[in-house]
């Protein structure tokens, strides 16, 4: 089970890092893999600062609509607030990408995640994690990843710089 993590406001790094901690106290859920952090432009037509993300895999237990739950009690602890405008900015957003081979279609919850296969920002560190996973009804990660421009993708310095990519 895959989770996408993103910030882009009051301190982002800080905002994913103490998310990822968290992420490992779900009751009956072991986190097992994070990836690196990276740095990406933000998504939508409006002014907004730049984002973190990272992805990070679990275990768990639990069932989808359980987990939604105590993702969405996360993003609230972390002082989100939903303006009802889609992409705006937000201090925390945690989205389950995959769930197993699971295919779920409801009010709440569609997974896989409708867009992780078009996101710089989730296949980068899904790559990362888990170039064999296999995506139910989109394929293997490592081939959706041949398919997406990295080229606006930094990745952070465990001290959370940006890391600079190429000789300069
Ligand atoms: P996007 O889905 O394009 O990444 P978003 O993350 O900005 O957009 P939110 O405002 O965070 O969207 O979430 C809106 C609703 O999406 C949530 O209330 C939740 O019920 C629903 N949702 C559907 N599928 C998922 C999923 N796989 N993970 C998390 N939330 C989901
Ligand atoms: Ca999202
Ligand atoms: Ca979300």
């Amino acid at each position: 089970m895959y989770i996408g993590v993103g910030s882009n406001l009051n301190e982002p790094v800080n905002q994913v890092q103490n998310a990822i901690e968290e992420l490992a106290e779900i009751p009956d859920t072991m986190r097992v893999l994070v990836s690196t952090l990276v740095h990406s432009p933000p998504l939508g037509e409006c002014a907004q600062p730049d984002y973190i993300n990272a992805v990070v895999a679990l275990v768990t237990q639990l069932a989808p609509e359980s987990l939604l739950d105590i993702l969405q009690r996360i993003e609230s602890e972390h002082g989100r607030t939903r303006s009802g405008k889609r992409w705006d900015a937000r201090t925390l957003d945690l989205d389950i990408l995959v769930f197993g081979a699971r295919r779920i279609a409801t009010e709440r919850l569609t997974v896989p995640h409708p867009h992780l296969h078009e996101r710089s920002f989730v296949l980068g560190p899904l790559n990362e994690l888990a170039p064999d996973l296999w995506i139910t009804g989109l394929g293997a990660v490592r081939v959706l990843a041949q398919q997406i421009d990295f080229s606006e993708l930094q990745p952070l310095t465990e001290y959370g710089h940006r890391k600079t990519i190429g000789a300069n």
